[in-house]
């Protein structure tokens, strides 16, 4: 079990057009041999100075765990993961605040030309529900969308560029940078408890799809991986809520 645990570690998923997720870090380490799963069965019987019974026992306690919100053993693991997303997914990622979150520094790293985010899908607005979309549009109002989004995009990094040259600070030139779709580099560090969620929060249907795209990818390439009980009972008891 720890040697595929330790592949994830370094494990580089891509998301949207130019974003990716990727697992810096695993607590406990694969190497301490008491990684994933386990590491939350034993933090569970320190109740009453146990260790593992053996799966069908250890995988039985994790159930009951997470069926009865017993929440702090999943607090015992933790995920280290280096994102790189647009400005938006980074604004709705920061309302979590149990992530521990360093980011890049738009005053210290210049911009480059291609670091905007283009839409594969233009999304019309919802009728029902004011902060979601819902359907597309035409093929031809794709097209025409997107040439007019990256000609924005290209004067944009011109008047950037134009501003760097001239002697404007990083930190001012960069209000020329459209604010939303800018891609920006962060790490963030959470437990599983707390990961659980924000997976549930940002997973969800009516999550802008520019955040679920990375909640499903932590979900499906890290977390499920790395915790396949948990994700078990996290389907069952928390996603489909059923006993
Ligand atoms: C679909 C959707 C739409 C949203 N729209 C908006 C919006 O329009 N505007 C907006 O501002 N936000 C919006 N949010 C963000 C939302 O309000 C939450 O801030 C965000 O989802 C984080 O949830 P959380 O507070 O449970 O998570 P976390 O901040 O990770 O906290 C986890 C849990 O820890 C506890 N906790 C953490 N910090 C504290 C604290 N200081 N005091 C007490 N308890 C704490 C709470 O129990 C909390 O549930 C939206 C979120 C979603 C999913």
């Amino acid at each position: 079990m720890s040697e595929s645990l330790k592949s994830l570690i370094g494990k580089r998923v891509d998301v949207l057009d130019k974003g990716w997720i990727e697992l810096i870090d695993l607590m406990p380490h694969p190497d301490s041999g008491v990684a994933g799963d386990l590491a939350i069965v034993n933090a569970a019987r320190v109740s009453f100075m146990g260790e593992s019974k053996g799966d069908e026992k250890d995988k039985r306690l994790l159930f009951y765990l997470l069926r009865n919100r017993h929440t702090s053993p999943f607090e015992m693991t933790e995920f280290k993961f280096r994102v790189r997303a647009p400005l938006i997914t980074f604004w709705h990622w920061v309302r979590h605040r149990t992530f521990n979150i360093n980011a890049q520094s738009g005053r210290y790293t210049p911009f480059e030309e291609n670091d905007f985010y283009v839409p594969d899908i233009w999304r019309k607005q919802a009728k029902d529900n004011k902060q979601a979309s819902e359907g597309q549009v035409s093929a031809k109002e794709n097209i025409e969308l997107t040439e007019s989004l990256i000609k924005h995009y290209e004067e944009s990094y011109r008047l950037y560029e134009k501003a760097l040259q001239t002697g404007i600070s990083r930190e001012m030139a960069r209000f020329f940078l459209p604010g939303f779709s800018v891609y920006y580099t962060w790490i963030v560090k959470v437990d599983a408890h707390n990961l659980m969620k924000f997976l549930s929060l940002r997973m969800a249907s009516d999550a802008q799809y520019e955040i679920r795209v990375y909640a499903q990818a932590i979900y499906e390439h890290f977390f499920a991986p790395a915790l396949p009980w948990t994700a078990e009972a996290f389907e069952q008891y928390v996603l489909k809520q059923t006993d």
